[in-house]
């Protein structure tokens, strides 16, 4: 998968470009033109970084900043801000924005580009191999620990074999024989009740800071991983008599 990187640039000119470096580049790109769009936008669909430029119409890219910050599933997302020449960034880091790296313009897009990797490393050491990654949920293979925006997740193994099959396949309905099948394997002991308990389990963890429930109940068939924006959190599982 790659990485989700959200432009927040009001000047056309320098979004097309940064656009275009970015997708050669590898990246996957949203584009937002002030800070309102950018904040929607990242509502939808939680990015991996986000380059933020700092003088923005209306909302400022500080503002922005500070609101991504004080979210739960955003707290802990990579920015770079872009300042301009002569916006001192060396006063603007003594305000505690929040900013995980400064760059300031004009720059030449490699620059930019090693920067944003810089960044993500350091925020997700793993990333580009050894991660699993569904809208803000990320998954360290080597390190066996999930994150939820800013907050680890902690799931028990069948937990995290369970997320880590939907986690490959994002979106895809499994009935619970088949996830029986493949994550508890050949134990001919476990029932189909099993399932749902687990997935009751990892839900409620997945949940715990209030996010959106990611886990979709599909009546009658089984479960997917999915994001639908404003899905009530913890959305009823299968009942007893569709449980059979
Ligand atoms: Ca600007």
């Amino acid at each position: 998968m790659r990485p989700l990187v959200l432009i927040v640039e009001d000047e056309a000119p320098l979004q097309k470009l940064l656009a275009y470096n970015l997708e050669a580049a590898g990246f996957e790109v949203a584009q937002a033109h002030d800070g309102e769009e950018a904040l929607a936008l990242v509502d939808e669909r939680v990015p991996d970084l986000v380059l933020l430029d700092w003088m923005l119409p209306q909302l400022s890219g500080l503002e922005v900043c500070r609101r991504l910050r004080r979210r739960p599933a955003t707290a802990g997302l990579p920015v770079i801000m872009l300042t301009a020449r002569g916006e001192e960034p060396d006063r603007l880091r003594g305000l505690e924005t929040g900013a995980d790296d400064f760059v300031t313009k004009p720059f030449s897009p490699a620059e930019l580009v090693a920067r944003v990797r810089a960044v993500l490393r350091r925020a997700r050491p793993v990333f580009g191999g050894q991660a699993l990654a569904f809208h803000d949920l990320r998954m360290d293979l080597a390190a066996h620990r999930v994150h939820r925006g800013g907050r680890e997740v902690h799931l028990s193994p069948t937990e995290f074999r369970l997320l880590r099959h939907f986690l490959e396949t994002p979106g895809r309905v499994f009935g619970r024989a088949q996830l029986l099948d493949r994550v508890w394997g050949d134990d001919l002991e476990i029932e189909l009740r099993t399932v749902d308990a687990t997935i009751r389990r990892l839900r409620r963890a997945l949940n715990a800071g209030g996010e959106a429930d990611l886990l979709r109940t599909v009546r009658a068939e089984g479960y997917a991983l999915d994001y639908k924006p404003g899905r009530p959190v913890g959305e009823a599982p299968l009942t007893d008599a569709e449980n059979g």
